[in-house]
């Protein structure tokens, strides 16, 4: 799945496990299996396959980095740790791409690799899947438990 919605699914981890970062990265890191056993994309078979593959991963890496950045900037600080913990096992399973890609080699043990591959359900013509995803997740992320909403915060700091 689209990195950018494993670290939106971080986010909202992180929220509802306030001050138990280490808690809110391990269920981050459970909830990159279990979303990647959803049916998502992957690119068709081809010679051009790779090229795909990378042109999307650039897209979702910055997206990815717009997300995280978001879901930094938009948590109170004080229950900022849990939400950088959980963002951090929602994403770390997918470090091994830009791993192999600029440094040559796949940081992880062979048994992770494993189960990180045989959970995969992808298909080449489920982008719509990934974008629909994308989209529950930022909206949950904006509207759901611990959102963000400016408008209240500067309302509440106000009245006291
Ligand atoms: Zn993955």
């Amino acid at each position: 799945m689209l990195v950018t919605s494993h670290a939106l699914a971080g986010r909202i981890i992180g929220r509802l496990l306030p001050g138990r970062p280490l808690a809110a990265f391990a269920v981050g890191a459970v909830s990159h299996l279990v979303m990647d056993t959803c049916p998502h994309w992957s690119p068709a078979e081809g010679d051009d396959s790779h090229e795909v593959f990378l042109r999307v991963a650039r897209r979702d890496g910055v997206a990815g980095l717009a997300a995280v950045a978001l879901s930094v900037a938009t948590t109170p600080a004080a229950e900022r740790a849990a939400v950088v913990a959980g963002v951090a096992g929602a994403v770390i399973l997918d470090l091994d791409k830009p791993f192999v890609h600029f440094l040559g080699f796949n940081p992880f043990p062979r048994w992770v690799r494993r189960l990180h591959k045989a959970v995969q359900h992808e298909a080449p013509h489920r982008m719509p899947y990934e974008l629909a995803a994308a989209a529950g997740l930022l909206a949950t992320v904006l509207t759901g438990p611990g959102a963000w909403r400016p408008w209240r915060n500067r309302a509440e700091r106000s009245r006291s």
